[in-house]
Order: structure tokens, then C-alpha cells, then sequence
């Protein structure tokens, strides 16, 4: 990809010629920035957002994404600032470029608790779908260059874009582009397996392939008979991953699956699609339950096309889909096909300029609506489910470790309620913070994608004051602990000196009671008395009074020690 035919792509849009020029204004200034700087394969930098470009532009998104594109690694590489970018080309490129550097920061290893909440974070840090579209689209290109990265980095990649991009692009109704991801990690997530399906399915998808180019004209010539003004008749493998996450699900039998292959035809109208499905059935006898109405009943993602599948010639079964130029461009580019630039805004550049205003309100407008309109349709419990996830994170926010760990909280949160989300130690030890480096008192309010440190003191306590600030329940209820503690503590103190009787239930042997007091011994406790009752035969109860701790923490800590000992069986404590 060179700009000039990125540029030449762009002129059959027919932009208007003030976007052209920001389009390739944001071409020179990046190039200017990445001269000199090669990629890893050691093509020069530029080829890297020009690629990236390429796709967003074939997605026909709108001309500040395409900018944005050129753009999206200039603050990361070179010694550019976001401010430089806001200077040269305004507020809105400034922000898509600085979503798609906070979308670096998140890093996915494999060991976070759940990667769904990582999805989740990706999606409200991107803000703006255009930035998560130019993400997916930037990585989409990283992978294609994965081979020139050590090894240890390409299996993290890889796994990032198998747990989280291609699930997402998925989401998105991208099911092309997630496919795509996909195939483009598995070897490296799973060589072996990889291997195997290589092996395993090099046969069987050469005759399949053979098999519906030896159909196609059969049906096409009955197409022509009944007047149905076809575009395009289509074999479609399967992507390979989604294959052997089938055959996972099928004994890892490649004989049991019937859609490695399947046909793809085009129509002009809805009406063809039905008209169409007609023919097929006609033609040749269809499984019955096969007939999938994603039409009428579009997907969860917004997925629509009609299937079936029939018994073709040589009684092998195979699946059909038809669907129309429309549906088709939105399976390719899912929520991007909705987007910007529709074919309406194409074909009346006048409109689409007076349309902008409008264009931009719609940056703000919740996506997330629309892929619940896409979901009201779903009956299955479990997509309704996914449903309802992402209307949980309506109200939180997602913030991040110096590391990229990713922790989500209730919107208003504070550095106080991300610290008792990473460790209650750090929550009762916090003394000051540091949020994308700069410094800021505990009740700042934190935002989406903001880096958090913690400052942490030794010996430093928990506030009262600090119920009023945090947001989170589980901060407030660690608080509420401590503060009960050390209240519990303080009483403690007060009587200090005092005693405490330890009673012990247990089943006697040679030598436990040495092992008490030689436990208490060893932890400075005096031990002022000890009697035992062994009226009973089988169980017999032994009684410590015990002096010298200095708080309740020292008393229960004691407490679990004694249960640890042989013997013991339970253990109770009261301050005398
Ligand atoms: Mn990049």
C-alpha cells in the first residue's frame, strides 16, 4: 500500500475536497514523523498506518477516522505529542488518536481473572466506536506482520487477539474480520493443534472446494430458468479456527462436519433471497431443521442472511446462504457498515456535507444502544445474558495498573476504592496517588482509561473521612473493617494487660500439652493458668488463661495457631 493509491481509493469515494486535503495533509505529517523508522520486517514505518488506513477506507468510514489512522501511532513512536496532533488537526482527531494510545495500555497475558471484562473495558476506554474500529483494524494489520516479532511476544499478541480483538470484532457484527483474527493467532497460540488441523483437513477442503465448483453451474443455469438476476455465486470455507472449535465440539471427527464449505449467494432483494431459497429446495431436498431465517430473525450481532441445507448430488450435504449486497457488506464490516459514510452520503457528497453537524452528534451517540436493538430480537437465555453485560458496564469505569492491568469500577470512583480493588493492604497503607503520572489527592474523581499508582506509607491507617469519598462497596466495606478493628483494638488496649481464656477442645495424646505452651511460649505469652476436664472419654477440653497481647489481631491470630496444633480440635476465646 502506497499513499498514492490509498489516495487514488479514496477519490472514487468522492469526498468532499476539504477532506481530501485534511486526508492527505495527516499523510504528510505522519510520514514526515515515522522518516526514517522501519517496522520489525523492515519495510519503512508509513507502511504500517497506510495499511491501517486502507482497511478503515474500504470500511468507508469517515474522512477524521481515516486521518486519525495516519496518525494513530505518531504520539507512541516518534517525538510528536497528542498536543502537536490537537495543534495541526483539532479536538476530534486529537481524541480518536489518543483512544487508540489508551487502548495500547491494555494487555491481556493469559491470567487475568476473566477476559470478558477485559472485552467489556475495551469497549468503554474506546469511547468512540471509531476508535475500537481503528483498533481492530491496526492489530488486524500487526498480525499479518507477526512472523518478525520475537517469539515470546508473538504468543502474547496472539493470544490478546484470539481472547479479545477477534471476540470483539465478532461483537461488532465484523464475523469477516473476526475470522480473520482468528486464523491469524492460532498457529501461533496453538502450534500443535494447528498443525494437526493442517494435516488433517488439507484433503478434505480440496474436495469440497471441488465439489462446489462441480455444483455451481447447475445452479446457476436453474437461477437464469427462473428469472432470478443473481450477482454472485460463491464457495466459502470455513475459517479455520472456528473449524476446530467445531471439532472440539464433534470429537474432533472431520467426517461429522458438513459446513467446512458452503455456498454464498448474492441477489439483488429480500424478495430473491426467499425466491432463491425456493430453487434450492426444488433443485435438490433439504435437511429438515437446517433452514436458518437470520432475515427475519437477524443474529444477535446483527448477522442477517437466509441458510439452508440440502442434500446436494453425490448425497453429500451442503449449506447455502443467500443474502443481499447489503446484508453482505454488513457482514463483512458489521456495526461499520451503519456507521458513517453510507451509500446515501456517497452518492450526495452535498447532503453528506451538510449531514456533518449531525455526522459528529452521532460520535456521542450510544452504540451500545444500537447492538441492544440487535439483541431485543435474541430468545436464546444465554445471548440475552451477554445482553445484560453490557448494560452493567453502563455505569462503571475502567481503570488501569502501570503494568495494564485492568480493574472496573462504579462511575465517581476515587483512588481510594481502585486501591482496595487491587489489595486491601494497599487500600489501608494508601497515602497519596498518581494517575497518568501526575499527581492527585485521594478524592479525585477517576475516568476511563486513566493509569493509577498508588502511594503507600507503612504503618499509615485508613480515614473515617474516607466513607464519605469511596464509591465502590468493596472499598467501603474494607474500611468499615479496619475501622471496626482498630475500635475493637483500641478497647483492647485499654484493658491491656488483661486476660484472655483460650478453650480448646480436643482429643488428648503424649505430649500436646507441651505443644501449647511451647507455641505460646514461643510467641511471648505468659500463660497464667491451664486446667483440663477429661470427664468425658473421648473428647476432654483444656483452658489457658494467657496475658501480654497487645490487641485482638494478636488474640485470633493465636486462636488459628492452636487449631493448627495435633489434637486440637476447636478453639474459642473470651477477654476476661
Ligand atoms: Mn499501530
Amino acid at each position: 500500500m502506497t499513499a498514492q493509491t490509498l489516495l487514488e481509493k479514496i477519490k472514487l469515494q468522492t469526498r468532499p475536497e476539504d477532506e481530501l486535503a485534511l486526508i492527505k495533509r495527516a499523510y504528510e505529517f505522519a510520514a514526515k514523523a515515522h522518516q526514517g523508522q522501519t517496522r520489525k520486517s523492515g519495510e519503512p514505518y508509513i507502511t504500517h498506518p497506510l495499511a491501517t488506513a486502507s482497511e478503515l477506507v474500504d470500511m468507508r468510514l469517515d474522512s477524521p477516522t481515516i486521518a486519525a489512522a495516519l496518525l494513530h501511532d505518531v504520539c507512541e513512536d516518534t517525538c510528536h505529542s497528542i498536543e502537536d496532533i490537537r495543534k495541526e488537526f483539532g479536538d476530534e482527531i486529537a481524541f480518536l488518536v489518543q483512544g487508540v494510545t489508551k487502548l495500547d495500555k491494555i494487555r491481556y497475558r493469559g491470567t487475568e481473572r476473566s477476559a470478558e471484562s477485559l472485552r467489556k473495558m475495551f469497549l468503554a476506554i474506546g469511547e468512540d466506536v471509531r476508535v475500537v474500529l481503528l483498533k481492530l483494524v491496526d492489530r488486524f494489520h500487526n498480525m499479518k506482520t507477526l512472523g518478525s516479532l520475537p517469539p515470546e511476544k508473538q504468543k502474547r499478541i496472539a493470544l490478546e487477539t484470539l481472547e479479545i480483538y477477534a471476540p470483539l470484532a465478532y461483537r461488532l457484527g465484523m464475523a469477516e474480520l473476526s475470522g480473520r483474527l482468528e486464523d491469524l493467532a492460532f498457529p501461533y497460540v496453538y502450534p500443535t493443534e494447528y498443525e494437526w488441523l493442517m494435516r488433517e483437513t488439507k484433503e478434505t477442503y480440496a474436495i469440497w472446494e471441488r465439489y462446489t465448483a462441480s455444483i455451481k453451474p447447475t445452479l446457476a443455469e436453474e437461477l437464469i430458468k427462473e428469472k432470478i438476476p443473481f450477482l454472485e455465486i460463491n464457495a466459502r470455507a470455513k475459517h479455520y479456527y472456528s473449524l476446530y472449535k467445531k471439532l472440539l465440539r464433534y470429537g474432533m471427527d472431520v467426517g461429522k462436519i458438513t459446513d467446512i464449505v458452503a455456498l454464498r449467494i448474492i441477489v439483488p432483494t429480500i424478495e430473491d433471497c426467499y425466491a432463491t431459497l425456493g430453487v434450492i429446495h426444488k433443485l435438490w431436498k433439504p435437511l429438515p431443521g437446517r433452514i436458518k431465517d437470520y432475515i427475519a430473525l437477524p443474529k444477535p450481532n446483527g448477522y442477517r442472511s437466509l441458510h439452508t441445507t440440502v442434500i446436494g448430488p453425490e448425497n453429500r450435504q451442503i449449506e447455502i446462504q443467500m443474502r443481499t449486497p447489503e446484508m453482505h457488506e454488513e457482514a463483512e464490516y458489521g456495526i461499520a457498515a451503519h456507521w458513517a459514510y453510507s451509500e446515501m452520503k456517497r452518492r450526495d457528497t452535498k447532503a453528506y456535507a451538510q449531514n456533518r453537524s449531525s455526522l459528529a452528534d452521532l460520535k456521542h451517540f450510544s452504540w451500545i444502544e444500537q447492538i441492544r436493538e440487535w439483541q431485543k430480537e435474541f430468545k436464546n437465555p444465554e445471548e440475552f445474558l451477554e445482553a445484560l453485560k453490557i448494560d452493567f458496564f453502563k455505569n462503571r469505569i475502567f481503570v488501569l495498573t502501570p503494568k495494564g492491568d485492568a480493574f472496573d469500577l462504579p462511575e465517581d470512583s476515587t483512588p481510594i476504592d481502585f486501591a482496595y480493588h487491587v489489595h486491601t493492604d494497599i487500600g489501608n497503607t494508601a497515602v497519596g496517588a498518581k494517575v497518568n503520572g501526575k499527581m492527585v489527592a485521594l478524592d479525585h474523581v477517576l475516568k476511563n482509561g486513566d493509569v493509577v499508582e498508588i502511594l503507600k506509607q507503612k504503618n499509615k491507617k485508613p480515614s473515617r473521612d474516607w466513607l464519605k469519598i469511596v464509591k465502590s462497596a468493596q472499598a467501603r466495606k474494607h474500611i468499615s473493617t479496619f475501622l471496626k478493628h482498630s475500635e475493637e483494638d483500641k478497647k483492647f488496649e485499654k484493658r491491656g494487660g488483661e486476660t484472655v481464656e483460650f478453650n480448646l477442645m480436643i482429643r488428648d495424646r503424649v505430649g500436646l500439652l507441651r505443644d501449647v505452651t511451647h507455641l505460646l511460649a514461643r510467641h511471648k505469652i505468659n500463660i497464667k493458668k491451664v486446667d483440663t476436664d477429661t470427664k468425658n472419654q473421648k473428647w476432654a477440653s483444656l483452658m489457658i488463661h494467657a496475658q501480654k497481647f497487645k490487641n485482638k489481631t494478636e488474640v485470633e491470630k493465636m486462636m488459628v495457631r492452636l487449631k493448627g496444633i495435633k489434637g486440637v480440635e476447636d478453639v474459642s476465646y473470651k477477654l476476661l
